[in-house]
């Protein structure tokens, strides 16, 4: 039998299945989705088994044999292993990128050398000098060797090598590492036991309670637990097992990363009217077992949760199973706390603050089909379930859903097709959709649920704008507006919390007036134009227009243009100086790098240990405290001028999600924006919460522009060492674009990347805009395939992104 293998080499040469053969000793374990270990030239690597079949297009003879298994069970499903084929295609990336990202961490493989003696050979021929280093043993770990061994131990290493004293051997190993832990259990019947206790003398005492133990619970338990409960010693386990009376061994255990945490069962709630309306059509997509994607537009606090909770128990009660995404930023304590509430011990978490080995043990959990729901970030939509009855993509509009490394796929794309796998929905939910979601409900590709009010008409926040160029006119140079210092203090009189929000991307990148709010912008693309520090110059990254940073304000000639720069360290320092008693808590990068600081810092909060939450991005989502009546925003348009065609969908998304921390519950709430451009549209539409007017004038700017989703995007981006081979490679894929693709598709470039240089690569870059190009993927494989032989030889380097969200 043969096996059709991706193999572990991502490259244009080995991005094709190989076949190899099945030895008989493992003609029944290798089946579809088995990793396994194979030669590959002079290597070995892992493979994944793609099929099995009885022939081949080459020379049986000449196939090699499949050397080892590294799986029993499969960990790829059927379904698993046609969708990597559909990603793989719909990114153009390898196959084996595909299959790996599929898989948690810890199974990737890990390739490490081993030294060993030729067989038959001994000690006695090793240099006296290596001989301590191997400590008698045969075989060792080459790079624990290299660690210890000094220049000339290596030498003479590498020597012996040659001359065939040792040997190097090529070993493929996992990362997965397994829990294991020594349990106990009874080694007589229950009645057994009982005797025995009747033959125990009375001041045995240890021993009796721990036999008593046994009587009660018969099942396995780790001896340390035991050792805790029952109140005895390890001594006295020892002698019982001794007498034949207990057993231990070894078992395995997955690690549970909320072990010791309760979760109080929560009852589903009455639904408002609202909830009501939108869980109806799901109910019934869930019930008939259709595929139909909704879009749930809702308020922030409207209780789109609720629903997601709610649309689960209707699939657990048909027996499937769900898949929740939620953006690593808010898969906060609260979020996770909601769903293990409801779900318990159904629930599987997948985040990147668990351990490589919680992580595996979470996904086993679902492979092994110990859980019916998985809540994790972007990955986990490549869940192994195999009976899928939802899947839901929580705050859809999340740029983290796409994945900015090969394989470049996005997880609403991925959620869409395996739902119409399955058979079942997808909800996609949000209050400030993605403007390609909204617009394809609109068209009814996706169907639109809304719900326009906060559960138990709690009032949508009060949005105040500040004009920091008022500010400034009246002589307030600090960075809080006189209303924001006056709201603040308020707060702390009414005991009242407050949050901080400091938007930190784009900074540095624009320049502005901080007389008039004027920002460069290039005179062809209404884009701003990016900084350039190394040549000093102001730059559009989309058309290559280029000008000299001025000194004076174009619009209003006053002198106070200024680069953007404040971290929260800043504002924490001010904040102190105007209100010296006020208690912060700041949570940015810098103090949420140790594990467990995020969820300490909110518990903090939450318990009233900070008058001021003081935070950028990570705070932005996701927070339910009850307390929160005022929300201050401090550069609000700092991401408006990022070179990006977004930065107003962004922009507005983003202010609609940290205004909808205030005022959740009893407590009204107030929202204070400050900004250099107050009357711009994505502001002015966050003081209204009124997304679709906002969504309509920015469909026009799309539309005049030709951006999507009125067209689709895909960008080649190439980098070099060498500058001017990085620009003539990219003119000649822009010519051959050109010529090979249809009148109405646009090309755009060779343009300066708006980071041309990276770890001293220059990149370049050139744009496809297309609405219907039926050549797109075949095209733009012909270009990876055209240049494989030079990327493979030069430092050239050359991928696409076939939907970019980055756009630098
Ligand atoms: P969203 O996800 O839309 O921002 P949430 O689901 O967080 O909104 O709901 C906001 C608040 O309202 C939460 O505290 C939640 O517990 C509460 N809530 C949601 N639905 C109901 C309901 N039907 N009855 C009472 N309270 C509800
Ligand atoms: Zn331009």
């Amino acid at each position: 039998m043969i096996a059709k293998i991706i193999v572990d080499v991502a490259a244009n040469q080995t991005d094709r299945q190989f076949d190899y053969l099945i030895p008989p000793r493992f003609q029944d374990s290798v089946v579809p989705g088995i990793r396994v270990i194979v030669p590959f030239g002079p290597r070995k690597v892992q493979g994944f088994v793609m099929g099995v079949s009885e022939t081949s297009g080459y020379n049986i003879k000449k196939l090699k044999e499949i050397e080892d298994l590294v799986d029993v069970e499969p960990p790829l499903t059927r379904e698993l292993l046609s969708l990597s084929e559909w990603v793989r295609d719909d990114t153009l990336s390898f196959h084996i990128s595909v299959l790996k990202v599929m898989l948690p961490a810890a199974m990737r493989a890990k390739y490490r050398k081993e030294v060993m003696l030729p067989e038959g050979s001994s000690f006695g021929n090793l240099p006296a000098e290596l001989k301590p280093l191997f400590q008698n043993e045969a075989i060792r770990d080459m790079d624990e060797l290299l660690k210890k061994m000094s220049p000339e131990e290596t030498k003479l290493l590498l020597k012996s090598v040659k001359q065939g004293i040792l040997q190097l051997q090529p070993v493929v190993g996992t990362q997965e590492t397994r829990k294991k832990l020594i349990v106990v259990k009874p080694a007589l019947s229950k009645e057994k036991l009982k005797d025995y206790l009747t033959t125990l003398s009375a001041n045995a005492k240890k021993q009796r309670e721990l036999i008593q133990h046994f009587i009660e619970h018969s099942e396995e338990i780790p001896v340390v637990e035991l050792i805790e409960k029952s109140g005895t010693s390890r001594s006295t386990v020892k002698s019982l097992t001794e007498k034949g009376v207990l057993k231990q061994e070894e078992a395995e255990f997955l690690r549970d990363p909320y072990e010791g945490r309760e979760f109080h069962t929560t009852e589903a709630l009455p639904l408002t009217e609202e909830q009501y309306q939108v869980i109806r059509p799901v109910h019934e997509a869930v019930t008939e077992g259709r595929h139909e994607t909704f879009l749930l537009h809702g308020v922030t606090g409207s209780g789109k949760t609720e629903v997601y909770l709610q649309s689960i128990e209707r699939v657990l009660s048909m027996g499937k199973e769900a898949i929740v995404l939620v953006p690593e930023i808010s898969l906060t304590p609260q979020m996770v706390t909601r769903f293990k509430e409801r779900f318990g011990s159904e629930v599987a978490v997948l985040h990147s603050a668990l351990s490589k080995g919680e992580k595996y043990d979470e996904w086993r959990r679902i492979r092994k089909k110990e859980v019916k729901v998985a809540v994790g970030a972007r990955s986990a939509i490549f869940a192994p379930f195999e009976n899928l009855g939802m899947i839901i993509i929580d705050e859809e509009h999340e740029t983290s859903y796409k994945q900015e490394e090969a394989p470049r796929y996005h997880a609403r794309e991925v959620a869409i097709t395996r739902g119409r796998f399955y058979n079942c929905p997808v909800i996609l939910g949000s209050a400030t959709p993605a403007l390609e979601s909204y617009a394809r409900a609109k068209k009814g590709v996706y169907h639109l649920l809304t719900m326009e009010r906060r559960v138990k008409d709690v009032k949508l926040p009060a949005v105040k704008i500040t004009d920091m160029r008022q500010e400034l006119r009246e002589g307030n140079r600090s960075m809080f507006s006189n209303a924001l210092i006056d709201g603040i203090k308020e707060r702390l009189d009414r005991n009242e919390q407050i949050v901080l929000f400091l938007n930190r991307r784009g900074y540095s990148t624009f320049i502005m007036c901080r007389d008039c709010g004027y920002v460069a912008e290039c005179p062809h693309c209404d884009i701003s134009l990016t900084y350039h520090r190394t040549t000093q110059s102001l730059q559009c990254h989309y058309c290559g227009h280029t000008e000299t940073i001025p000194t004076r304000c174009p619009e209003c000639e006053g002198g106070s243009i200024r680069f953007f720069g404040s971290g929260t360290q800043k504002v924490e320092e001010e904040l102190r100086k105007v209100l010296p008693e006020i208690r912060i808590i700041r949570m940015d990068v810098d103090t949420t790098r140790k594990k467990g600081s995020h969820e300490r810092l909110l518990s903090d909060f939450g318990a009233g240990k900070g008058d001021v939450l003081l935070g950028t991005q990570m705070i932005a989502k996701g927070l339910d405290f009850p307390n929160i009546t005022l929300v201050g925003v401090l550069a609000a348009d700092s991401m408006l001028h990022l070179p990006d065609f977004r930065s107003s969908e962004r922009t507005f998304q983003l202010l609609t999600q940290v205004s909808g921390r205030a005022g959740r519950h009893e407590k009204p709430g107030e929202v204070i924006i400050q900004t250099y451009t107050p009357e711009h549209y994505s502001i002015q539409n966050v003081v209204l919460h009124d997304y679709v007017t906002f969504f309509n004038r920015e469909m026009g700017v799309r539309k005049q522009a030709g951006y999507p989703p009125y067209y689709y995007l895909a960008i080649i981006h190439v980098s070099d060492t060498d500058l001017n081979n990085a620009v003539k490679v990219t003119e000649k894929i822009s010519k051959f674009l050109q010529s090979s693709f249809s009148e109405n598709t646009l090309i755009y470039g060779p343009v300066a990347s708006a980071i041309p240089r990276i770890k001293d690569r220059y990149r370049y870059q050139c744009m496809v805009k297309y609405k219907v190009e039926p050549k797109l993927t075949s095209v733009l494989q012909e270009i990876l395939k055209t240049y494989q032989g030079e990327m493979s030889k030069s430092e050239l380097s050359i991928f696409i992104d076939t939907n970019p969200y980055m756009m630098f």
